[in-house]
């Protein structure tokens, strides 16, 4: 039987610098569970590092977490990966590890903690999670089907790392599983780029604060809360969909 998960796919923890510092797993949890969600997606700038901790902090409580990551690809467009399992998220953070490089700086960008389930800091990235990964669009888009993610061009209706901010358009040999706008709904959306009508879009949050997480959610219809499944939705297969 289909079901309508309610889902904030776009999530960042205090990894990133650019996210508050109040964005560490079980925070995120809690306030997802406060905001009935029933998925969410977490999705660091380059990195990983903290989403099996917000995956651990889950643990016996009402909420699925999709492990994922939002990378910077080498033309400056962010892209959102979702994964069914970890180690297949560990097997994209590897490329993406050896792509990036430079060190923070801290008093610039801000600091990017490891803090897992028990609100302990692990440590510190080290690495400028801020900067572009090597991988061109298409790199990145092939990297996340290589590891059975779903690949979503994040908040294409913002000017700046977006793909259309970018690019001014979508590359057709991109395969992107879906497209996120930031503040639209998906029905706005699809009246405003009828271009682009033959992909699903969704909106998430893009939290960086734990005020934002809820504010943008969409419905989506499936039979279990699983990646696999997020991407018969994209594909409107057997009546999995995104309602709004
Ligand atoms: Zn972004
Ligand atoms: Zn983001």
């Amino acid at each position: 039987m289909l079901k309508g998960y309610r889902c904030d796919l776009h999530i960042h923890t205090c990894l990133s610098p650019c996210a508050d510092l109040d964005m560490y797993p079980s925070a995120i949890v809690e306030k997802s569970i406060t905001e009935n969600i029933d998925i969410i997606g977490i999705c660091d700038h380059n990195s990983s590092e903290n989403a099996e901790y917000v995956i651990k902090a889950a643990e016996g409580r009402p909420l699925i977490v999709f492990p994922g990551m939002e990378i910077t690809t080498s033309e400056e467009a962010h892209v959102v990966a979702l994964f069914e399992k970890i180690a297949e998220l560990y097997g994209l953070q590897e490329i993406i590890y050896k792509s990036l490089s430079g060190m923070n700086r801290e008093e610039i960008f801000g600091c990017q903690p490891i803090v897992n389930a028990l609100d302990e800091v692990e440590g510190f990235n080290e690495r400028l999670l801020i900067g572009s990964s090597g991988l061109s669009l298409y790199e990145t888009v092939e990297a996340i089907h290589r590891f059975n993610g779903a690949a979503i061009a994040a908040h294409i209706d913002r000017e700046s790392f977006s793909v259309l901010g970018q690019l001014g358009f979508i590359p057709s040999d991109c395969r992107f599983d879906a497209l996120e706008v930031s503040r639209m709904s998906t029905g706005e959306a699809r009246g405003q780029y009828p271009e682009l009508s033959s992909y699903s879009f969704v909106t998430s949050s893009d939290a960086h604060f734990i005020t934002d997480i809820g504010t943008k959610t969409s419905t989506i219809c499936m039979k279990k809360p699983t990646v696999s499944e997020l991407k018969m939705a994209f594909q409107c297969l057997e009546g999995r969909r995104i309602e709004d």
